[in-house]
Order: structure tokens, then C-alpha cells, then sequence
């Protein structure tokens, strides 16, 4: 069946070949039932459960001419700005169901990334790639395989290139190239939901010059190959997952990162998408991280909802919902979100058809909601502490609840409004706790797809200040050269339209 079943996702990726994955030090024997990670598959698993939901089946299959047949949005090559608009409507009622990141976004975007770069190759005469890739995007979609995005390298020195380096895996490189693969070291860093996933896309991290040519590849890889170390880092909080907790513990949903380690690693030579072609690093970059900024316009706004909720139920728990200074807090937590969801819709709905069947989103607007998103949910969580309480920060554990001699002391003591329990209380402070205070609300925010000062790089590079300086001048009653275009944007075309049109005149 191409559109898998929740069950079947989970079973799959029970019985992989042994994929060598560590969390604190030790090695996992199932990712489905370790403590640490079963949070994370469960929210993986939302993206399986997406298709069979009333409420979000529409959404989460499209029809792809690939294979004739109906798929799983996150495996669908977008054909047009709906495509793109339902992406982002997707992500944030996904979020509603799990509270976390669910992880699959970076290997949807990657999967749309290679689309459109092996395509502009085949256009420039570098056909291979892009047969390769229509091929694998064909096997990735019969199976509705889970992919992992790698594209963050170790990147040691910030100030350096890769081959100045003087860790030569400081990036992902190509050490050995034989006619039937390439062998492969280096790590990818910050690698989310790796270890719920059967498959790896590597893309390069930043644009490259002919020096760094072995730097310059992209593949995939089934998670499990020989040689692959997956280290899970550390989260908030996270000795809690091993408490066997069913409130303080995070019994429902949550995401990971991981490093992951390639030591001479074989790639076949048909899942290689770029081998050497630093002259492509940077479109790919480009339209890699305008995809993944785009998106996080759904996946935060729905985070946002789920921590707007708690803390709206949190002000009746203790009967400040009426409060006028709390009403006007999260009516601007509501203003802060909407905007973020605005601007991920425009970047879906403005988008760029870069070659024939390549929708890409809007640059300009993708930049713009990840920017917002690099600052907004700091925002909105300091509104959900201040109307939180202290609590939020010193509530008793769920074992003090839990604990006969103390109980009727947090009963009578945690409870605020009659209508609701001590217990109700703990259970939505914790929520909020691990929502609003978490990895994946605040520091994937700002990291994730690229620091801020990666945006404000774009706005510079996009926006055409000559242009509306000229119209100004004109309205100042100065000498203008202003040549009014059709365009209401004073914006410039990015390098990944400036190959697509270089590509079609040849
Ligand atoms: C929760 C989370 C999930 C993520 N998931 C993924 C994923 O699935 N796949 C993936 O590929 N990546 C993922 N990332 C990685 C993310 O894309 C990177 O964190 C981001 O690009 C920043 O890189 P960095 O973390 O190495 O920060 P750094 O590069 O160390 O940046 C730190 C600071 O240094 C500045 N800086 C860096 N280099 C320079 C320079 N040359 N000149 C001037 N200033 C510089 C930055 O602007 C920033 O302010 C994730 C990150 C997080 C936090």
C-alpha cells in the first residue's frame, strides 16, 4: 500500500538492520520502546496517522504522476502553490495532535530541494542526477519511507572553508570514488528525528567554491547502513523520560536531534545527487532553506496554539481569565502567531515555478516567516510564563501527588479555581513547561533552517535598494533614473532564477 498505516511505519522501523544509535552513552536495542525516543516516534508516527484522520486526510495525501497514485504529503513533489499553502496548513494541525515537532519536515524539503537542483543540472546537461533522483523519489514514494534532511555539517571553524580546515571531516566529504559509489566521512549535526527514520538525504550545507568540490555532494542512505553512529543529544529536562512518569515524564509526544557520524561510508552510485558540483551548493542551499523557512510559518503557528491554550486554561484554573491585561497578553500571543502562519501562507501562495513542474515557494516570504519565527515564540512564551504563574518553574512532582502522606497538601495547596483539580493544574503546567520551554518552540526556532543572521543575509541580497532609492528620489524632486516595473515588490531575482533563466537560454 503507498500510503502507509500508523502500525506499519512503527514496524518498519522496529525491524531494521541494526542501526547503531546511542542516547546518553549507550547504545538502543528498539527506538519504538526506549524511553528516551518513544516520544519521538510517537510524534513521527502523527505523520503516518495524518492520511487516515477525518480531520486532516485532505491535507495529507496529493496524487503523484511519479506513480500514479495517491501518496503521503510529505513524500509529494509540489505541483503547485496550493501544494505548497496545504504543506503549511498540515504542519500546524499536526502540531495539535502532538504538541512537539514531528519531524519530517526536513526530509520532505529535501526531497523537493534535489527536485528542483537535479533538474536545473539536467537542464545545464548533467541529466544523470536527475534520473537518479526521479528514480529514488519513485522507491522513497511506493514504500512512504520516513526520511531524515541532513544538511548542517560539523562545520568546526565558523570562519573557515571546508578544505581550510584543519579537520578535513569537518564537512561531509567524498574520500573514494569507484564506478559503482563514493565512500563518504564526516558528520551532519542537529540531525531531527534521525532515529525514527529508514532513510538519510544528505545535501551540502552552504555554497561552495572549486576548492571544496569533495565537500560539494549530496546522497541518501538507509539509516542502517554499516558505519552509520547516530549520538542523540541532550534536551530539557529529558532524565525525566526515565522516571516512568505519566505527567512529569513526557508520556506523549516529543522530537530529537542527533549527530550523525559517517566513517567511510559506501554510497551507491545510483543514490548519488551531486558529486563534485560545487557550481550548485549554493542554489541548493537557497532553495533548501527558503522550503524549510517557509514551513516553520505552520509547524510553530500550531505550537504556539497548543501553548496559547494551555495557558488560556491556566488563567481560569486560577481565575484570571477575565483579567484585562491577561486578555490583552494573549490576544498578542494570538497576533504573534497568526502573523507567523500569514507569512508562511504568502510564501506558499506567492511561489516560484523555477522549471516546468518545479514550485518552489516565495524567497522573500520564506525568509520573512522564519525570521519572525527566530523571534515570536520567545515572545509568546514569556506571555504563557507570566500568565503561568511561578508554578511554571516550581510546581511539585507528579511523585509528591502520587504520594499518600502529601497528596491532600497539594490537593489543597495546588489548587486554584474549585472547578478544576490539583492534578488538572500539574497536568497543564507541565504541558506548557515542555511546550513553551522546550527544544523545539525556542531553540529550533532560532536555529533551525539557518540562524537568523542567514535571513537578514537574504533580505539584503534580495531587496533592491537602488529601485525604491530612486523612487524616492523622484518624490523628493531629485534627478531619478526610477524605471517603474510591473512588479510591486522592489525585490531581486534569486541565484537559483538566475540559473533556472541562465539554464533555458543555452
Ligand atoms: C532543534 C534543531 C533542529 C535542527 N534540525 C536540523 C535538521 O533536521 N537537519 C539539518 O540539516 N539541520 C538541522 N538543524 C541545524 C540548523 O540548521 C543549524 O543549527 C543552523 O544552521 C545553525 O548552525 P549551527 O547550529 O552550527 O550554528 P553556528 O553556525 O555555530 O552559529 C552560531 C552563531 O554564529 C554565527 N555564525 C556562524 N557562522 C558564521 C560566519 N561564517 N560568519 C559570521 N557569523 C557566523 C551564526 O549566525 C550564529 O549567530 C537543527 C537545529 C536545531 C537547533
Amino acid at each position: 500500500m503507498t500510503v502507509r498505516r500508523p502500525e506499519e511505519y512503527i514496524e518498519a522501523i522496529r525491524h531494521r538492520s541494526k542501526v547503531e544509535i546511542y542516547v546518553m552513552g549507550k547504545e538502543v536495542e528498539d527506538v519504538t520502546t526506549n524511553p528516551f525516543l518513544k516520544p519521538s516516534v510517537m510524534a513521527f508516527k502523527a505523520t503516518y496517522d495524518a492520511p487516515w484522520d477525518e480531520d486532516t486526510k485532505e491535507l495529507a495525501r496529493a496524487w503523484s504522476p511519479f506513480i500514479n497514485e495517491e501518496v503521503n504529503r510529505f513524500n509529494h513533489i509540489h505541483r503547485s502553490p496550493e501544494d505548497l499553502a496545504a504543506k503549511v496548513k498540515l504542519l500546524r494541525k499536526i502540531s495539535h495532535k502532538v504538541g512537539a515537532c514531528f519531524q519530517r519536515c526536513v526530509g520532505f524539503d529535501a526531497l523537493n530541494t534535489l527536485y528542483i537542483t537535479t533538474n536545473l543540472m539536467a537542464q545545464k546537461g548533467k541529466t544523470d542526477y536527475k534520473d537518479r533522483f526521479v528514480e529514488y523519489v519513485k522507491y522513497v514514494q511506493k514504500r512512504d519511507l520516513a526520511l531524515a534532511g541532513a544538511m548542517t555539517d560539523a562545520k568546526g571553524a565558523r570562519n573557515l572553508k571546508p578544505h581550510e580546515q584543519p579537520n578535513k571531516d569537518a564537512y561531509v566529504r567524498v574520500t573514494d570514488v569507484s564506478k559503482d559509489g563514493i565512500y563518504v566521512s564526516g558528520a551532519k549535526a542537529n540531525i531531527t528525528g534521525v532515529a525514527a527514520t529508514e532513510e538519510i538525504v544528505v545535501m551540502p550545507t552552504r555554497a561552495m567554491g572549486p576548492e571544496d568540490k569533495d565537500y560539494a555532494i549530496s546522497f541518501s542512505i538507509p539509516t542502517d547502513t554499516e558505519g552509520i553512529k547516530i549520538i542523540i543529544g541532550r534536551q530539557l529536562n529529558d532524565a525525566r523520560r526515565f522516571e516512568g512518569g505519566e505527567i512529569d515524564g513526557l508520556p506523549y509526544y516529543y522530537n530529537h536531534e542527533g549527530l550523525i557520524v559517517f566513517d567511510n561510508v559506501f554510497v551507491p552510485m545510483e543514490r548519488v545527487f551531486m558529486l563534485g558540483d560545487w557550481e550548485f551548493s549554493g542554489n541548493l542551499v537557497e532553495i533548501f532553506s527558503s522550503y524549510h523557512r517557509q514551513g516553520y510559518g505552520g509547524c510553530k503557528a500550531g505550537l504556539a496554539d497548543v501553548i496559547i491554550g494551555s495557558a488560556s486554561n491556566l488563567a481560569k484554573q486560577i481565575g484570571v481569565e477575565k483579567a484585562p491585561h491577561v486578555q490583552d497578553k494573549l490576544n498578542e500571543a494570538v497576533f504573534l502567531t497568526e502573523t507567523m502562519y500569514s507569512a508562511g501562507i504568502a510564501a506558499s501562495l506567492n511561489a516560484v515555478q523555477v522549471c516546468p513542474g518545479c514550485w518552489w515557494v516565495n524567497p522573500m516570504h520564506a525568509n520573512v516567516t522564519k525570521h519572525l519565527v527566530a523571534r515570536f515564540p520567545y515572545e509568546i512564551s514569556k506571555i504563557t510564563t507570566d500568565i503561568a504563574g511561578g508554578a511554571l518553574g516550581t510546581a511539585p512532582s507528579e511523585w509528591d501527588l502520587k504520594n499518600p502522606k502529601l497528596r491532600k497538601y497539594i490537593e489543597k495547596f495546588f489548587q486554584g479555581m474549585t472547578d478544576y483539580t490539583a492534578e488538572d493544574r500539574l497536568r497543564m503546567i507541565r504541558l506548557l513547561e515542555n511546550t513553551s520551554i522546550g527544544v523545539a518552540f525556542l531553540i529550533e526556532s532560532v536555529h533551525g533552517a539557518g540562524s537568523p543572521a542567514a535571513q537578514r543575509i537574504m533580505f539584503n541580497r534580495l531587496y533592491n535598494f537602488s529601485y525604491s532609492e530612486e523612487v524616492a528620489k523622484r518624490l523628493a524632486g531629485m534627478r531619478s533614473s526610477v524605471k517603474f516595473s510591473e512588479k510591486a515588490e522592489p525585490w531581486r531575482e534569486t541565484d537559483t532564477e538566475k540559473t533556472a533563466k541562465s539554464t533555458k537560454k543555452e
